[in-house]
């Protein structure tokens, strides 16, 4: 174990001290030595609502100081079992989404390269299609996914433009990015904007559990209902999946979502042979002065963390 890659102590310098990365760990070069690289994608040119989620990636790292390593029911102290570091942001043209998707994609493929796993924090959920184009390219094989959400995101093109938000998990099925029969969504909810919504996600045969498929039993018992992920496997989180009390900052929230303990248990009880890679999306923080969202989105990070050192 390299202690290089060890967050700062709290005892040495206290938790509101010290320049902001992620989990107070060292800012690293893509191209070193370490197991999981977490970095910033500051880009919410493809919201069709709110928009801020670019202020996301500071946000976090700010919130992050308060972040701990051991995880209790797990008994793991995550920051021994992996090298971790910051590498910084992707670089973005904030008003540009076909340059940020090639950013994007080059990026991350960069960070494939070196034989990394990685989390990234959003940026709107338009910026996971270039993530996982990277990862198809680096695997050679369509990927299994875990969508947290309240919106299925295979909505149609929106003002004749194909790549928004909302739009992702069509495109990254549609692509051959991800396995239709093993994309898992979960948290969806309605309103929706018409029945025919539906279509694509029945079409595909894709996996939904619904709010109401998560609490009409114990949860204990629906956790019992996840499947066994076998082969490369990416997470992507979006924040909106939780009810607003829990994640007001988000640029479309709806009610009647899950809580933040919730998606902690649903994480925990994931059976992930190989997590390659994970996002935490849509955190808006212009919209939660008590900035709950963002302390919502290093806790799922932390979990993340966890679910890759025992993968
Ligand atoms: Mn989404
Ligand atoms: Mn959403």
């Amino acid at each position: 174990m390299n202690e290089e890659y060890k967050p700062l102590s709290g005892r040495d310098f206290p938790r509101f001290s010290g320049i902001k990365t992620f989990f107070r760990l060292p800012i690293a070069d893509i191209q070193a030595k370490f197991d999981v690289a977490l970095f910033g994608i500051p880009y919410d040119g493809g919201v069709s609502y709110r928009p801020g989620a670019r202020f996301a990636p500071s946000l976090v790292r700010e919130l992050s100081s308060l972040g701990r390593g051991f995880h209790m029911s797990r008994g793991v102290s995550v920051f021994d079992k992996l090298n971790i570091a910051d590498i910084g942001d992707c670089s973005v043209v904030p008003i540009d989404q076909v340059q940020t998707y090639e950013k994007i994609e080059k990026f991350v493929s960069q960070v494939l390269s070196t034989n990394k796993k990685f989390i990234s924090v959003g940026g709107d959920h338009s910026t996971t299609l270039p993530i996982l184009r990277a990862l198809k390219k680096k695997y050679n094989t369509a990927l299994n996914l875990i969508h947290f959400d309240a919106h299925l995101d295979t909505y149609p093109a929106a003002w004749g433009c194909e790549y928004h938000h909302g739009a992702f998990a069509r495109h990254a099925v549609e692509e051959g990015l991800v396995n239709p029969a093993s994309l898992l969504q979960i948290g969806i909810r309605g309103p929706l904007a018409a029945g025919s919504d539906l279509d694509f996600v029945n079409k595909h045969k894709i996996t939904i559990k619904t709010v109401d498929d998560i609490r009409s039993g114990s949860l204990t018992d629906f956790l019992k209902t996840l499947p066994v992920f076998k082969g490369p496997t990416f997470i992507t989180f979006d924040i909106d999946c939780l009810d607003p009390a829990f994640a007001p900052g988000t640029g479309t929230p709806v009610p009647g979502g899950l809580t933040t303990y919730e998606t902690q248990r649903i994480l925990r009880a994931l059976k992930i042979e190989n997590l390659v890679g994970a996002d935490i999306v849509e955190i808006c923080p212009a919209y939660d002065p008590t900035q709950i969202t963002g302390l919502a989105g290093v806790d799922t990070m932390f979990e993340l963390l966890c679910l890759m050192a025992a993968s």
